[in-house]
């Protein structure tokens, strides 16, 4: 037969259970209203917008639009086609690839550009 310090026990026992389920619970809900969250932040970042293009660009099938912030991905990656408009501060495509190398380049670009401000449906 069990005690009143054993029947205690058991109780705080299943007490504490129930608070770390109750815990772990709320964390999966905050992970839940984190993620909605991000998602709805990315649906706000829109696609490159070929009727929106940066005067400069080359015509052809890549381009970068007003979105840019001028953070210097693409002319890293992709040295041989995307240049910086000194005077405004923004890239632009001031030559199309002409290689796999150089197309392999863009696209690299196109996909780390973090405000998606490069377009690969440029061609007329
Ligand atoms: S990677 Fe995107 S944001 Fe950065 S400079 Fe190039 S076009 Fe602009």
């Amino acid at each position: 037969m069990q005690g009143f310090k054993g029947a205690s026990e058991q109780y705080m026992r299943k007490k504490g259970l129930h608070s770390v389920l109750h815990w772990a619970n709320e964390a999966k809900e905050s992970t839940f209203a984190i993620r909605s969250l991000f998602l709805n932040l990315s649906a706000k970042i829109t696609m490159a917008d070929k009727e929106d293009k940066n005067p400069e660009n080359v015509t052809g099938t890549f381009y970068v639009d007003s979105q840019c912030i001028d953070c210097d991905l693409c002319r890293d990656t992709a040295p041989e086609n995307f240049t910086r408009e000194e005077d405004e501060g923004y890239s632009y495509v001031y030559k199309q690839p002409e290689t796999d190398e150089e197309r392999e380049q863009c696209v690299e670009a196109m996909e780390g550009c973090p405000v998606e401000a490069i377009g690969e449906d440029g061609a007329e």
